[in-house]
């Protein structure tokens, strides 16, 4: 006869989950810790399926390590870190947690924007140093009446959209497509909206056509009033250029909740006061936490029931 325990599917966890999604997926999956290659061993031969986050995805040599790896079902909506070819070859199913984050994400966005225009974080730092009374107290800029480029309008795009549109700036947006039925203004060209705008927020894929392409023609359009933000990814900015550009006050601050490798980030940014820092947290709420971990383990329930996944991307 066999046992429950061991007619669960074995399932690797890349990257951590918070507790009670890791009780429910300990107790449909026999769970293994992702603890370096070495403990992976013995261990990877029975390993069908994987959870991971969109920005630890899974490392080619991993992918290479799990011969009967059957389903890979990401915490997130960045596939950019897992190999999607390679999945496609041999067959591995890919599924996301798209449709339950947006609207946090989009919160994450507008977050920034609010914070480094209204020097928020700024001030805060400027009362817990004992300023207040001694030193003027600075000002900072408006949101009312500025106007917002959004770069990329999918899912989470759109919704920032509404979210500046409710604080009454000018949204406009660039893609690869105008969109239907959509009546802001559509720029065909990044370095025409960065020249539009007073703020820059980036809400697209991390990909080889989007990489670096905040280059310094988009940070000299945005120019010394401008304001970035981003919430993509942190390949998609040249960084360098960004850090420079912050430092020699060529922009006039930026929203930074993503990294080109994380979870370093540049020093010379923990100096500036004209820039807000965060640790890739865009879906970090624990509302949405707790959806996104159901919804991975309702993928994997699907895949090994022999049943469409919910959410796939291939
Ligand atoms: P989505 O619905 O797929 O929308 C992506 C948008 O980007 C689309 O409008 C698309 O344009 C545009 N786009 C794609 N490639 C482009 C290119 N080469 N040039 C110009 N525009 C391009 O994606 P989403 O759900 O909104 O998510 C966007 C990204 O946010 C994710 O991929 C992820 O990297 C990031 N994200 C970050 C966090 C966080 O915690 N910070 C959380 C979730 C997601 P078309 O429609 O014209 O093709």
């Amino acid at each position: 006869m066999t046992s429950t325990a061991t007619s669960k599917p074995d399932i690797l966890m890349i990257d951590p989950m918070p507790d009670d999604i890791t009780q429910r997926l300990a107790d449909h999956f026999t769970l293994h810790r992702y603890r370096g290659m070495d403990a992976l061993g013995p261990v990877a031969s029975s390993i069908r399926g994987v959870t991971t986050g969109g920005g630890a995805g899974l490392k080619p040599e991993i992918m290479a390590a799990l011969p009967h790896l059957e389903i890979i079902s990401v915490n997130g909506v960045g596939t950019d870190q897992i190999d999607l070819v390679e999945a496609k070859r041999r067959g591995i199913r890919v599924a996301t947690t798209q449709g339950v984050l947006d609207d946090d994400v989009a919160d994450m966005a507008i977050g920034l924007m609010i914070d480094v225009m209204r020097g928020i974080s700024a001030n805060d730092r400027f009362v817990r140093a004992g300023h207040w009374g001694k030193l003027p107290v600075p000002n900072s800029h408006a949101l009312t009446g500025k106007k917002v480029g959004i770069v990329g309008f999918g899912q989470i795009g759109s919704i920032i959209a509404e979210r500046a549109d409710a604080l009454r700036m000018a949204v406009a947006y660039y893609a690869r497509h105008r969109k239907d039925g959509v009546s802001y203004p559509y720029f065909d060209s990044i370095v025409a909206l960065a020249d539009h705008v007073d703020v820059l927020i980036l809400a697209v894929p991390g990909t080889p056509e989007t990489r670096n392409m905040v280059n310094r023609a988009v940070i000299d359009a945005l120019g010394p009033n401008g304001y970035l933000i981003n919430i993509a990814r942190g390949s998609v900015v040249d960084e360098p250029e960004l850090v420079a550009a912050l430092t020699e006050k060529r922009i006039a601050g930026a929203g930074l909740d993503v990294f080109v490798d994380e979870p370093h980030v540049p020093e010379a940014l923990l100096a500036l006061d004209n820039v807000v820092l965060q640790a890739h947290r865009g879906t970090s709420t624990v509302e949405v936490r707790t959806a996104m971990g159901h919804l991975v383990i309702d993928n994997l329930l699907a895949q090994f029931a022999g049943k469409p996944l919910l959410t796939p991307v291939i």
